[in-house]
């Protein structure tokens, strides 16, 4: 259903069916029941060779749960995942250590996902060693040449992490990400704890590398400009469920859903197409553990109809770019 038409020479990378992650929680000292929480549910979505697909939506709507997903740090609850043409689902031992190297991640705070107590040339040359792909002076070369493409320098190798700066920390976290010459990044909010002046440098870095090595990224962030700025796609996430997907312009100038306009509501650049109605949300994302009747939105929704409450709506295609899960047909 997602499967936005693009040009024929984009193959696919990664093709996501009916994805559902549950997490079973605790009700509680007093009721002792335990709930459901639908971090993930249901979301059918592709990843296209050389694209940067954008993940944007507030704080606990299921981004990184997704992109654990498909890194395979976290087991689906149902549904498959296809990298390559293969299912990797299933993976386990052997062959799931072998799948890690073509999926890295890239984290939000670069301090606590590098080892303090590693030199920044082992956390970088680490995965080398994992994977079996060199060692010795190759290995040593290798790291060398990836620091410097990420601008750090050789003589940094020996220097541990709270020596650099957070933006250099990011840096080490990219060049290890790009050692193992993955299939796929996953850069789960990767400048979010950076000062606005290191953003820009670190967004710009990620372009260049994708350029010059035919990278895809999954770039993930609550912040539509940012995601704007780096995807060839953007997929609007909202209480698990992708609620908009499409072009990035056609998502940036013509947002259709009530929830994706309100996020650009909130981005401090004029947009001709918003209205009075479209306004930056001010109150919490409702709980996945009991999430909302009909349209998960519904509560929030400037638009809101009868219908809303009482039917979901389905992921629907409005024109060729864009595709999305609201009653309203405007
Ligand atoms: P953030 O940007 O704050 O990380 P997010 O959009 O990435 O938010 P997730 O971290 O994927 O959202 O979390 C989605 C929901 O799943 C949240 O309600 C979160 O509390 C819950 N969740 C995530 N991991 C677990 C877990 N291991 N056990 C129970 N609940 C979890």
């Amino acid at each position: 259903m997602t499967q936005l038409k693009r040009d024929s020479n984009n193959s696919v990378l990664v093709d996501i069916k009916n994805l559902k992650k549950y997490f079973t929680i605790s009700g509680g000292f007093l009721s002792g029941k335990h709930r459901i929480l639908k971090a993930v549910d249901d979301i059918n979505l592709t990843v296209h060779k050389g694209e940067t697909l954008g993940l944007v939506g507030e704080s606990g709507c299921g981004k990184t749960t997704l992109g654990r997903m498909i890194a395979r740090l976290e087991t689906p609850t149902e549904g498959i995942i296809t990298i390559n043409g293969e299912d990797i689902t299933e993976y386990r031992g052997r062959t799931l250590k072998a799948f890690r190297k073509k999926v890295q991640l890239i984290f939000q705070d670069p301090y606590s996902s590098l080892n303090p107590r590693m030199s920044a040339g082992a956390i970088i040359g680490e995965p080398f060693g994992i994977h079996g792909l060199a060692k010795g002076r190759d290995k040593t070369e290798s790291v060398a040449h990836l620091m410097e493409r990420v601008g750090l320098t050789r003589e940094q190798m020996g220097r541990y992490p709270h020596e650099f700066s957070g933006g250099q920390r990011q840096r080490i976290g990219i060049a290890r990400a790009l050692s193992v010459s993955p299939d796929l990044i996953i850069a789960d909010e990767p400048v979010s704890a950076l000062d606005v002046s290191i953003q820009a440098q670190i967004l710009n870095l990620l372009k260049d590398l994708q350029g010059e090595f035919g990278l895809t990224y999954l770039f993930i962030s609550h912040d539509l400009s940012v995601v704007g700025h780096m995807s060839d796609r953007i997929a609007v996430m909202y209480l698990g469920k992708i609620v908009e997907l499409g072009d990035k312009k056609k998502i940036l100038t013509h947002p259709q859903h009530p929830y994706t306009r309100s996020l650009l509501a909130a981005v401090p650049i004029p947009n001709p197409f918003l209205t009075r109605k479209d306004q930056p949300l001010s109150d919490d994302i409702p709980s996945p553990v009991n999430p909302p009747s009909g349209c998960p939105f519904h509560p929030r929704c400037p638009y809101k109809m009868a219908i809303c409450e009482e039917r979901e709506p389905g992921l629907e295609l409005r024109d060729e770019q864009q595709l999305v899960s609201c009653h309203r047909k405007s």
